[in-house]
């Protein structure tokens, strides 16, 4: 997977690639994907959700221009299997996730790994999580038509914030936002993405 799918693509970080021939992606997947774990795509998980494709999870994290001590928001946990990489590279990661089962079951998966520094809860990510405010760099997996300004407020001046921006129904594109002094975000765009859209505050 990292040689074939991420190495012969873009992805060149080292603390990435290793992040995701540590990762055991295999045990975040249902039983009945197992075989494919390892295979260029995302998977269907429960409750209508996906794990994201690993060249997508390499390319955000890559994205994010992490460093050991940052502090990194991630905004749908699904799996958990983002959190877990994020969690090999720096210090500290929270996980918000909407479907509380989902929630669940990363949680307890991620403990059962031996992941110290992820904390996870249930709730909607538009908020983010204030009280551990400001972050180095918030991912967000899940598609959104609009940037919630909560998540701007808890980016660290510098900081970037990574996701699949929905432009319309049919098309979403990956780009990297940068918070400059201003408060403004500069905006780059990656690739074309599909992901599930993110759900709650931000569809109202
Ligand atoms: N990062 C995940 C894949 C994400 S799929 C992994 O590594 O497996 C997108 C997830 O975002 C879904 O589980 C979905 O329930 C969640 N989601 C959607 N809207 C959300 C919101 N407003 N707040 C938090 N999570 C949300």
């Amino acid at each position: 997977m990292v040689e074939n799918q991420l190495m012969l693509r873009d992805i060149n970080n080292a603390e990435v690639l290793n992040a995701l021939l540590k990762v055991p992606r295999h045990l975040f997947v249902t039983p009945e994907y197992q075989h494919l774990a390892y295979s260029d795509s995302a998977l269907p998980i429960t409750h209508n959700q996906t794990i994201s494709q690993p060249y997508i999870v390499a390319l955000m994290t890559q994205s994010a221009e992490l460093e050991k001590n940052h502090r990194v928001l991630e905004i749908g946990t699904g799996s958990g299997y983002q959190a877990a990489v994020l969690a090999e590279i720096v210090d500290e990661v929270y996980t918000i996730e909407i479907i509380e089962p989902l929630s669940k079951k990363a949680t307890h998966l991620l403990k059962k790994l031996g992941y110290k520094n992820i904390s996870a809860k249930s709730g909607d990510g538009y908020q983010g999580w204030k009280e551990h405010a400001p972050f180095d760099a918030i991912l967000i997996t899940a598609a959104t038509p609009e940037i919630p300004a909560p998540l701007i407020e808890q980016l660290k001046v510098g900081g970037k914030m990574v996701l699949p921006f929905a432009e319309s129904s049919f098309s979403q594109n990956l780009i990297v936002l940068t918070k400059k002094k201003n408060g403004k975000m500069d905006k780059k765009f990656i690739t074309g993405v599909r992901f599930v859209p993110m759900t709650g505050e931000v569809r109202k």
